[in-house]
């Protein structure tokens, strides 16, 4: 094999869902938005499903859609999204759980879906998604009067577990909520680390399955190897790549890999990132290309055929902070040009 190659530990994910279920005495569900976060939903779903997932979470109704003819009946998928105009088929269709957003979205699926299972999204503080206290008091009676399988809240700033802003939703959600007799869910990952208080009836967590922080304790998921199409010897003072942007200190011998920003490696991750030939760091030098990084590999005595980007000694987390995002944002943006190879 040739191609750069994205390898995506199956069993490891499960373990990090189990860990994560093992912290709440509550459900764990799981949230596979994004293509699961870019790892791909049509394997790693049904892995969670076998492992005893029954609630995932999509962000978009399409999303949902392609999930359920991935999973079959049975699990519930819950769709953050909400019900959006024009989304009606697909939730009826694929027996879809949307969490209404507001009033209008109440309004939307209850007279086109009567009696089809809907949640209910609140803001608690992030003013981002969901009612507002004041407008799930006018709302409240109504919604509860027709059986919502779920009331739920997101946090802001869960991934820093001493934010003041973690205990002032927690506050806000149950004076929302508190005797609603409804299943409710608070934590994502974040959440599930804060502790019982936070935990309800459902925990959701998203990042932690995949390997990255807050999760600290994850088993790393992904691994990532990119072929070297080419070695070279540059003398001192020649130059490296688009703007001369590296010039050798001392004769070097340069690899140049099969990858580039075009497959999520982004040029804000050099110089900084670096190319694992074993246990043997290369930095990249010069700027990333749109298919094509150059990496520094004098000091090896023998070139291998591939050198590791993503692996134990750097993860997603190490790459986002490189590139000043998250491993969130490294994970969802790695493209579709690596062959994938997923190992159970
Ligand atoms: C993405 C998301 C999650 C999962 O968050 P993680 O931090 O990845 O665990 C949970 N709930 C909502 C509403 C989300 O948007």
């Amino acid at each position: 094999m040739s191609k750069a190659t994205l390898t995506i530990d199956l069993d490891a994910l499960v373990a990090n869902w189990r860990a994560l279920d093992a912290l709440s005495s509550c459900e764990t569900g799981a949230v596979v938005k994004a293509d699961a976060y870019g790892l791909g939903l049509a394997s790693v779903a049904p892995a969670l499903a076998r492992a005893g997932v029954r609630k995932f979470f999509v962000a978009l109704a399409h999303e949902g859609a392609l999930l359920r003819e991935v999973l079959g009946p049975g699990p519930t998928i819950v769709v953050f999204g909400g019900h959006m105009a024009g989304d009606t088929t697909l939730i009826r269709d694929h027996d879809l759980t949307p969490l209404l957003n507001s009033a209008d979205q109440m309004l939307r699926h209850t007279e086109a879906l009567p009696g089809h299972a809907f949640g209910i999204q609140l803001d608690s503080g992030m003013n981002r998604l969901g009612m507002e206290p004041g407008e799930w008091a006018a709302v409240r009676d109504i919604a509860l009067a027709q059986k919502p399988v779920l009331i739920m809240s997101h946090l802001a700033c869960a991934n820093t577990p001493d934010h003041e802003m973690n205990a002032r939703q927690l506050r806000v959600f149950r004076e929302m909520t508190d005797g609603v007799g409804v299943k409710r869910s608070l934590a994502a990952t974040g959440g599930t680390l804060l502790g019982n208080a936070f935990h309800f009836g459902l925990t959701r967590p998203g990042i932690g399955l995949y390997g990255g922080q807050p999760f600290s304790n994850a088993k790393p998921v992904v691994t990532l190897d990119l072929p070297v199409i080419q070695t070279r010897e540059v003398a001192q003072g020649e130059t490296v790549g688009y703007g001369n942007a590296w010039t050798a200190p001392r004769a070097s011998r340069i690899a140049t890999v099969a990858a580039g920003y075009g497959d999520g490696l982004c040029g804000a991750l050099a110089p900084g990132l670096l190319l694992y030939a074993g246990e043997t760091p290369c930095p990249v030098v010069g700027k990333v290309s749109m298919d094509l990084i150059t990496a520094d590999v004098t000091d090896l005595t023998e070139v291998p055929e591939f050198l590791r980007v993503l692996s134990v000694q750097q993860g997603i987390d190490k790459l986002g902070a490189l590139a000043g995002t998250t491993g969130y944002e490294i994970l969802t943006t790695l493209g579709h040009r690596y062959e994938r190879i997923y190992k159970t």
